[in-house]
C-alpha cells in the first residue's frame, strides 16, 4: 500500500529534524544526559544549564518569567495540575467552576472527577461557530466561582476562544483563569503580559517537539500556591516532582524557539494551504464546513458529509491520514461530542472528518487531498 499523506497535525506533529538533533545530543555519555538535580558534578551542572536554557525558550514564547514555567509530562498533566490544584487551593472560597462541553478530555475528565468530590461545574455550550461566547461565561459567574477553565483553540474544529477578553472578565471578578493552549502555543500570540491568565497548559508534540513533555505556566503574582498533584522530591519548586527529562525538555525548548521565530510565516503558509484546499471543494454537493472559518486557526479544517457514514468515507480514503472526530474518541463510533455541543445533527457529527495541515505539508499534497476527496464523494453519491 502506498504511504498515505499525513494530514493529522492536530493529533500530533512529526518532530522537526532540528529538534530531533538536539534531543539526540542529550542522551548518551558523550552528550548532556545527566540528572539536572545532580549538584555534585559537572554532568549534573551541564544538564541543569540545558534545562534552564529550555525553560527560557518556553517562557519567551509566552513572554513569561522562567520562574512561571513548571515542566510536566504533557498538556494532560498540566491540565490536571492546574484544575485539581486550584480546586484544592481555593475550595475554602467556593466550589463552583466554569468550563465548556467542547473542552479536551484532559479538562473534562479532571472536572468530572471534581464533580464527584462535590464541586459544581457549569458546562457551557459553544456557539455554532465553535466559540464559547464571552457573555455566556459572564452569565455563568457566581459568588462561589473559583475557576474558569477554557481552551484557546479547539482541537477538533480549530475554533478560537477570545481568551484575552475572558481573562479580563476573570480578573474583574477575582476568579482564576486556566487556559488549555495545547493547540495554540506557537500558532497564535500568547503574551502573558497582555493576556492575564493565571495558568496555561502547553505541550511539545503539537508543535514539532516530542510527545511526553509539556509545561504549565503558573502566574507568579497570584496570591495562592499551586499544590502538587505528583509528590516525591519537591522538584519544580514543589509543584511537580520527578527527575526532569533532560532530552525531552531540551527538545521542547528548541521546538518552542523555532515556532516563535517562524510563527507568522508559518501561519500565513497554512492559511494559504487552507484556502487552496477549500477552493477545490467549493460547489461540491454534500460538504459542510464546521465552525466559522473567520475565527479558526490556520491548520485545521473540519468538514461534515451528512450523506455519508464517517467510517465508510474514511475507509474509502486510504490515501489520506486524517481523523474522524478527535483522535482520543475515535476508538468508539460515537458522534463527536464537540460537534454535538455546537448543535450539529447526529448525521453531520458522525460523518465529520478533521483535516489538519502543518510545517511539512505541501500545496501539492493539499490539492491531491481535495481532488481525492471530491472523486470519492462523486463515486459514492
Ligand atoms: C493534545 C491536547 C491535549 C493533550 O496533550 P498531551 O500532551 O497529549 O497530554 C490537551 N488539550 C488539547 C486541546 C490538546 O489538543
Amino acid at each position: 500500500m502506498q504511504t498515505p499523506i499525513y494530514l493529522d497535525y492536530a493529533a500530533t506533529t512529526p518532530v522537526d529534524p532540528r529538534v530531533a538533533e538536539k534531543l539526540m545530543q542529550h542522551l548518551t555519555l558523550d552528550g548532556i544526559f545527566a540528572n539536572p538535580a545532580s549538584r555534585s558534578h559537572l554532568f549534573g551542572w551541564q544538564a541543569e544549564a540545558a534545562v534552564e536554557h529550555a525553560r527560557k525558550q518556553v517562557a519567551k514564547l509566552l513572554n513569561a518569567d522562567t520562574r512561571e514555567i513548571v515542566w510536566t509530562s504533557g498538556a494532560t498533566e498540566a491540565d490536571n495540575l492546574a484544575i485539581k490544584g486550584v480546586a484544592e487551593a481555593r475550595q475554602g472560597r467556593g466550589r463552583h467552576i466554569i468550563s465548556a462541553l467542547s473542552e479536551h478530555k484532559a479538562v473534562i475528565d479532571s472536572l468530572l472527577y471534581l464533580e464527584q468530590k462535590g464541586f459544581e461545574v457549569s458546562w457551557l455550550s459553544p456557539r455554532a461557530s465553535g466559540e464559547v461566547a464571552v457573555e455566556d461565561v459572564k452569565d455563568a459567574i457566581r459568588e462561589d466561582t473559583i475557576l474558569i477553565s477554557l481552551m484557546h483553540v479547539n482541537n477538533e474544529t480549530g475554533a478560537i476562544n477570545d481568551v484575552y477578553e475572558i481573562a479580563r472578565l476573570a480578573k474583574q471578578y477575582d476568579i482564576l483563569f486556566h487556559i488549555d493552549a495545547a493547540q495554540s502555543a506557537g500558532k497564535l500570540k500568547l503574551d502573558t503580559q497582555v493576556l492575564e491568565a493565571d495558568l496555561i497548559s502547553v505541550c511539545a508534540h503539537k508543535i514539532y517537539g516530542p510527545k511526553g513533555i509539556g509545561a504549565l505556566y503558573v502566574r507568579r503574582k497570584v496570591d495562592f500556591e499551586l499544590p502538587a498533584q505528583i509528590h516525591g522530591g519537591g522538584h519544580e519548586r514543589g509543584m511537580r516532582s520527578g527527575t526532569l527529562a533532560t532530552h525531552q525538555i531540551v527538545a521542547m525548548g528548541e521546538a518552542f524557539e523555532i515556532a516563535r521565530e517562524g510563527m507568522s510565516d508559518e501561519q500565513a503558509k497554512l492559511q494559504s494551504l487552507k484556502r487552496v484546499f477549500l477552493a477545490r471543494l467549493e460547489g461540491v454537493a454534500g460538504i459542510e464546513i464546521n465552525g466559522d472559518q473567520r475565527n479558526c486557526v490556520a491548520g485545521i479544517v473540519n468538514l461534515s458529509f451528512p450523506r455519508q457514514e464517517g467510517d465508510v468515507l474514511l475507509s474509502a480514503l486510504p490515501q489520506l491520514a486524517v481523523s474522524s472526530g478527535s483522535a482520543c474518541t475515535s476508538a468508539s463510533m460515537a458522534p463527536s461530542y464537540v460537534l454535538k455541543a455546537m448543535g450539529l445533527s447526529d448525521a453531520a457529527a458522525l460523518s465529520a472528518l478533521r483535516f489538519s495541515f502543518g510545517r511539512f505539508t505541501s500545496e501539492q499534497e493539499v490539492t491531491y487531498a481535495a481532488d481525492t476527496l471530491v472523486s470519492v464523494l462523486k463515486r459514492m453519491a
